[in-house]
């Protein structure tokens, strides 16, 4: 069906627009699971542009989770949480998360986004400072703009502006929101710091782990928990490292009450369904065991090794982590560098504004414990080739230099 002319051509104008800006975006279509390799709009590639850093989103014992639970409790919630989908299997993951993380209670909602979003407003009619990192997750920035609170948001990491922020008087409570480990950045929040910060001040912490979930820490259970912090909020997927879809937040039984009194994305949406929960039930419980720690282990040394590759071939230094970022600056030569690993069988997507700061255009590596040691060599030759033919001369923004 063709629409309507002058519809058609009011919305071409806008996209016109990102045209120009080389920020306009397509889905490309993907087959078959999101494993180590993927088939992305009919070529065939190294994947290192999914957030399955386990490799569970095809593992089958969460497939046969999923299959049980639909057979036992049907496709579909059928209902809001609060009416009548919510249901025995929701319970049930919900207990397990909230015992994993050390919590006396954990909600799930229908992804992270609803997850941040539902929170994040809802405690904004609690709390009348908000103070946000300023890379932080889409989702979080959402939840603030919906919040009836005022919102500060602060440099990247910067203790001591946040710290100044937070000495601002005539705020009764006050919120600090950030990611552990950064999404595009594939950096670290000093949480320790940041915890004695607001015990200090008097704020709340909340923690979205989204990329750091099933990742860090004991039993995969995030940063906070590696660094022995308990921040008060925590947030995460269970469509990253946990390889199913939804989202959760963990922390006292008041804050979850709470948050089913007041956040309209759980509320005001159907329940997940059951199979979910139990894919998701699947996948933590082997996240939690020893088989999680073998995983965790091979996704470490796999992080060690790309980084070393780096150096080696690109001649720059970088952390060692799941999410590595090669910065190129420009927009069009981003996707024109990306387009040219996938053409050499490496898929890895550029990421441009909204999604990170205009100018700072970048690859962005995802590693997964189910790659090998020669998928990360080919991938960096195959980078290494890209960057090349784009004319290193112009291609001087690539500055990805971290010396940590
Ligand atoms: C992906 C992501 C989310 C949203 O999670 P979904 O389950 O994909 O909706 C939230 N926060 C951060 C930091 C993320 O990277």
């Amino acid at each position: 069906m063709v629409g309507h002319p002058s519809t058609t051509s009011s919305w071409n104008f806008e996209l016109e627009r990102l045209h120009k800006k080389d920020l306009f975006r397509h889905m490309p279509t993907v087959s078959g699971p999101a494993g180590r390799t993927i088939i992305v709009d009919g070529v065939e590639a190294l994947n290192f542009s999914s957030n399955n850093y386990l490799g569970l989103a095809s593992h089958p014992a969460l497939e046969e989770a999923m299959i049980a639970y639909t057979r036992r409790f049907g496709v579909g919630a059928a209902a809001s949480r609060l009416i009548a989908g919510s249901g025995e299997a929701h319970r049930e993951l919900e207990e397990f998360i909230a015992r994993w993380k050390g919590t006396e209670a954990a909600l799930v909602f229908g992804s992270g986004y609803q997850a941040n979003v539902g929170v994040i407003s809802s405690l904004g009619e609690a709390v009348d400072l908000i103070l946000s990192d300023e890379l932080n997750h889409a989702s979080i920035i959402d939840g603030c703009r919906l919040a009836r609170a005022q919102v500060q948001v602060y440099p990247h990491l910067d203790l001591e502006r946040l710290e100044d922020l937070l000495r601002v008087s005539g705020y009764r409570r006050k919120i600090v929101v950030t990611e552990s480990v950064f999404s595009m950045e594939g950096d670290q929040a000093p949480l320790r710091e940041l915890d004695a910060l607001c015990k200090r001040w008097g704020a709340i912490l909340m923690v979205d782990e989204a990329h750091a979930a099933g990742v860090l820490g004991p039993q995969g259970r995030g940063l906070a928990a590696e660094l022995d912090v308990w921040p008060e909020i925590q947030m995460g997927t269970l469509s990253k490292a946990v390889g199913v879809s939804g989202g959760y937040v963990a922390g006292s039984r008041s804050l979850v009450q709470l948050l089913v009194n007041k956040a309209r994305s759980l509320i005001y949406t159907t329940a997940m369904p059951a199979g979910i929960m139990g894919a998701a039930l699947a996948s933590l419980k082997i996240i939690s065991s020893e088989e999680g720690d073998r995983l965790r282990s091979i996704l470490r040394a796999n992080g060690e090794t790309f980084r070393d590759l780096i150096r080696e071939y690109l001649g720059y230094r970088t952390r060692a982590g799941h999410i590595v970022p090669v910065r190129i600056g420009d927009s069009r030569r981003t996707m024109e560098v990306s387009r040219r690993c996938l053409d050499n069988g490496v898929f890895t997507h550029g990421i441009r504004y909204p999604t990170v700061p205009e100018g700072t255009a970048r690859l962005r590596f995802s590693l997964t414990s189910v790659h090998t040691q020669e998928d990360l060599h080919r991938a960096v030759s195959v980078l290494q080739s890209a960057l090349h033919t784009d004319n290193w001369a112009a291609c001087r923004e690539v500055s990805h230099v971290r010396l940590d």
